[in-house]
């Protein structure tokens, strides 16, 4: 059986990407939408929204609860996995995920901002000791020590599997609930400043001590975009786009927070319509 190419590949399910999934979907296109967490898990914990119009005094959860259900009423292909790398192709964008490839016309990046400040080293080291993704990276750290830095319990099953493979497993959370992790790996309560060593990683300076390691991953909600899409064009920390939301790839399209301030539902959704209807429009000119 040949494997599905979807016309729309949406990287991210936020209100950027749920709302380019409705739209494509409502223009019948074959839409995958890839979301490794819970949909929006930032605004999932917003304690009120007043400033959606239409739905005032919502709770961030009963926001997304809504976008979740008109979306999914429309069937969108929902892919729980994280898409590590994009790669472009003669007509064809290849999407990589720890365990998948996928295969798709057109790609619409909706992953947010990387919602911490990258550690000093971080850039600098990656590929080189820094890693965003356990299972993809993880064999070349067999016998070694390994720091993983987590804001998601996300971070907790990166860190089992690490410790199946590598001689030291430090688990940094830095969220508030108490990690559910084996009992082998080193639970360490601190805050990492910097990533540093000479050609490869060598140590995580963090606020009260360091350790000595040779890799440290990073599990966040979104990783810097520039890592999963190489060659993409960035205006500072964005992703820089024209009024149509095409990037500078030609079949790339972005939405969202990703694309800039203000970081803000309604120009998000807005952004991802748009999004959408460029990408069918892009596909229309390739059917010619
Ligand atoms: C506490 C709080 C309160 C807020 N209150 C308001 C408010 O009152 N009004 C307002 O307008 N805005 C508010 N915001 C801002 C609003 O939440 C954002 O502007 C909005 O969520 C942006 O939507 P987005 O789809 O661009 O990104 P996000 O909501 O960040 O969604 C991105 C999604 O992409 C997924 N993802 C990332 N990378 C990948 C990958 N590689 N593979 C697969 N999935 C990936 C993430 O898991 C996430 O679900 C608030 C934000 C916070 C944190």
């Amino acid at each position: 059986m040949s494997k599905e190419i979807f016309d729309v590949a949406i990287i991210g399910g936020g209100p950027a990407g749920l709302s380019a999934a409705l739209t494509g979907r409502i223009r019948n296109k074959s839409v995958a939408i890839f979301e490794h967490m819970d949909h929006s898990k930032k605004l999932q914990k917003a304690h009120i929204v007043d400033n959606y119009l239409g739905m005032p005094q919502v709770t961030g959860n009963g926001m997304m609860q809504q976008f979740i259900s008109h979306c999914m009423a429309h069937n969108p292909t929902v892919i729980k996995e994280k898409v590590v790398n994009i790669f472009p192709g003669d007509h064809i964008f290849t999407l990589l995920t720890p365990g998948n490839t996928y295969e798709a016309r057109t790609v619409i990046i909706a992953t947010g901002v990387v919602a911490t400040t990258l550690f000093s080293g971080e850039k600098d080291f990656l590929g080189r000791g820094v890693s965003y993704c356990a299972t993809c990276d993880g064999m070349m750290y067999r016998g070694k020590d390994v720091a993983v830095i987590s804001y998601s319990e996300e971070g907790e099953h990166e860190a089992d599997y690490l410790q199946e493979l590598c001689r030291t497993v430090y688990y940094l959370p830095q969220y508030k609930d108490i990690p559910s992790i084996r009992s082998d790996i080193k639970l360490i309560h601190d805050k990492p400043k910097a990533i540093t060593g000479d050609v490869v990683v060598e140590n995580l300076v963090m606020t009260k001590e360091s350790l000595n390691v040779h890799g440290v991953f990073i599990i966040r909600q979104s990783d810097p975009v520039e890592n999963v899409l190489p060659g993409l064009e960035l205006e500072g920390e964005v992703i820089k786009v024209n009024r149509d939301m095409s990037t500078n790839i030609p079949g790339v399209f972005a939405a969202g927070d990703c694309t800039g301030r203000p970081w803000q539902i309604a120009k998000a959704t807005g952004e991802g319509l748009t999004a959408v209807l460029s990408a069918i429009n892009y596909l229309g000119k390739k059917d010619k």
